[in-house]
């Protein structure tokens, strides 16, 4: 009997799941039939028409690329991984995206290290956070990756100096679908928590004292 509630739960997880995902593109599909059928009956605005439709397919387009990223078998290719080389490479890909808002990614200067670990599901990780990082703040300011060591662990933690994150509100980030963001989808931590879990590692999220939020991602190092 235990078993079966144990599947059950799982069950009604996956539900919740695909529940979500119908909720969320069945909205911009009955968005873009409408604007259609104002086309069609010969409404004037069709410039704009357009302007939104376009932005609800964006938005299907952006969910369903990040659904094909969790559904895509976890490869679970874990080798010794140099953790700077991994860093440098991620940097290198926001900076110009930061740079177009002013913004600078800086790296604490750290001993270097292999991890072992699935090098493109890390990075994946650490693409979300900074990307977040960068929608979260205004023009201007820093983004701090700092780097450190315990004798097992790896800690890998990015600051920003965006609006910070209520308290009450910390606990549902994780969740599917959970967005403050116009065009978010809400998929993006969800994501990071699972290739964590599936490293025994933690995600830990926390506002920062003054401004900002730190997430941090704590990931044994054999
Ligand atoms: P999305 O980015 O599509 O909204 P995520 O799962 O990546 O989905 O993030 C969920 C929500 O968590 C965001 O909409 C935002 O409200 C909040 N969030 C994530 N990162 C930060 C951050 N660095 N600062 C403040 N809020 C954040
Ligand atoms: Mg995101």
């Amino acid at each position: 009997a235990e078993e079966m509630m144990i599947r059950s739960e799982k069950m009604s997880v996956a539900g919740q799941l695909a529940a979500g995902i119908a909720h969320e593109i069945r909205n911009p599909l009955t968005s873009i039939k409408g604007f259609l059928q104002l086309m069609q009956a010969g409404v004037e605005g069709k410039e704009a028409y357009h302007k939104i439709m376009t932005e609800e397919i964006e938005k299907i387009e952006a969910i369903t690329t990040e659904l094909l990223f969790i559904s895509k078998p976890m490869t679970d290719e874990k080798t010794m991984v140099d953790v700077k080389s991994m860093i440098e490479d991620v940097v290198v890909l926001l900076q110009t995206q930061a740079s177009l808002y002013g913004i600078t990614i800086s790296v604490n200067s750290f001993s270097n290290k292999e991890i072992y670990c699935d090098r493109s599901q890390i990075k994946q990780v650490l693409i979300n956070l900074i990307k977040n990082a960068i929608e979260a703040m205004e023009d201007n300011g820093y983004i701090w990756v700092d780097v450190s060591y315990t004798y097992a662990t790896c800690a890998i933690k990015v600051i920003d100096e965006g609006p910070g994150i209520p308290h009450q509100m910390i606990e549902k980030l994780k969740e599917p679908f959970f967005t403050t963001k116009k065009n978010g989808t809400g998929l993006g931590l969800m994501i990071c928590n699972q290739i964590i879990e599936n490293h025994q590692g933690v995600l830990n999220i926390s506002g920062n004292k003054d401004k900002g939020s730190t997430f941090e991602i704590i990931l044994p190092i054999m």
